[in-house]
């Protein structure tokens, strides 16, 4: 494989992100250079920003970093999607440049340094390479437990899912093509990849804090991208209101014997304790049930409705490319 032709693009998200896309440019554009003049990725290779529709500068700095350095290229979406929404709509324009695709966020907690190993690990073969942070130690208390819980219900409920991978990832034009089969409106990438296949190895790194700014991710946002994730993956929820149905009812008719035998043999049993609790014990577990066939439900619902996931405002890429035709 002649490696000077393959053009790299890497597509970061970017939501309210001011404070640090200066640093992050600097940073990643010193990268792609370097590869660029090592001649491993082509002269071609791009920095494309995503404006999630950021309500501060974000958007207006990086047209400024586009004009001034042709490097830097960037879509804008019509309003804040989310970020698996902004990255998605990231993958899907980058395809259209690029050969190959690093996505990464703005912070720079991702070690840029890491880069080189999945385009090495990408010439041997690979078509997706994971980046994975070997330890969550300069994570907050908070994320660190949620996260450990988030993977392991996520194991329990049958989803491949690689443990502490974010989305700091390689993928391959062909693997983002298949990607684009992918029709469903609720998409959870870090499950599909895997589901998606070809050869994929793992690249580890050390996460670093952010580089300044709050986190984007807010409690909410987190456990609604969990229960995303699990319902989005598997039906393992429905079958456990089966299960729960079957246990409480053996245990039912244990009882009743129990209650049948002491009234033959004349021993009275004042029961209206028992009455009112299992009321309200199955009450309560009905509408859990009931709640998370909802939730299914609602999956239908959007899917059905298949809304776009994203709508593009503005893409520098498109800019240039007429500017160019018009010169010719
Ligand atoms: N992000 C986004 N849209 C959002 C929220 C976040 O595009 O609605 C981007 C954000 O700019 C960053 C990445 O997604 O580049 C990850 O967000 P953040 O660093 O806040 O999450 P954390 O690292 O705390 O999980
Ligand atoms: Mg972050």
């Amino acid at each position: 494989m002649v490696k000077k032709n393959t053009v790299l693009y890497i597509v970061v998200p970017c939501y309210n992100e001011e404070e640090v896309l200066e640093e992050t440019t600097k940073q990643l554009k010193t990268k792609v250079q370097t590869l660029i003049r090592k001649n491993i990725i082509s002269n071609q290779s791009k920095i494309m920003y995503i404006d999630d529709g950021s309500k501060d500068n974000t958007w207006k700095m990086i047209k400024d970093f586009h004009q001034k350095e042709s490097i830097v290229t960037g879509i804008s979406l019509s309003r804040n999607r989310g970020h698996q929404n902004a990255l998605v709509a990231g993958l899907m324009t980058a395809k259209e440049y690029a050969d190959v695709v690093i996505s990464m966020d703005a912070d720079l907690q991702d070690d840029i340094n890491a880069i080189d190993d999945m385009l090495e690990k990408y010439y041997s073969g690979c078509d997706i390479v994971y980046g994975v942070r070997n330890s969550r130690e300069k994570d907050s208390f908070l994320k660190r437990t949620t996260a450990n819980l988030f993977y392991r219900i996520m194991k329990a409920m049958g989803t491949e899912c690689i443990n502490n991978h974010a989305d700091f990832r390689l993928t391959s034009k062909r693997v983002l093509k298949e990607l684009s089969n992918y029709k469903e409106v609720n998409l959870f990438l870090r499950g599909i990849f895997p589901l998606i296949g070809f050869k994929s190895e793992i690249s580890y790194y050390e996460r670093k804090k952010r580089l300044s700014g709050k986190s984007k991710y807010s409690i909410s946002k987190m456990l609604n991208f969990a229960i995303d994730g699990i319902t989005s993956f598997s039906v393992k929820p429905l079958r456990l209101i089966i299960l729960i149905g079957f246990i409480i009812f053996t245990i039912t008719l244990l009882l009743s014997i129990g209650l049948i035998i002491q009234t033959i043999k004349g021993i009275s049993v004042s029961g209206w304790q028992l009455v009112s609790l299992s009321i309200w014990f199955l009450g309560g577990v009905q509408m859990i049930s009931v709640g998370i066939i909802g939730e299914y439900i609602g999956k239908i619902y959007n899917e059905t409705k298949a809304r776009p996931r994203y709508i593009i405002s503005d893409d520098l890429n498109e800019k240039k490319r007429r500017r160019e035709k018009n010169d010719k």
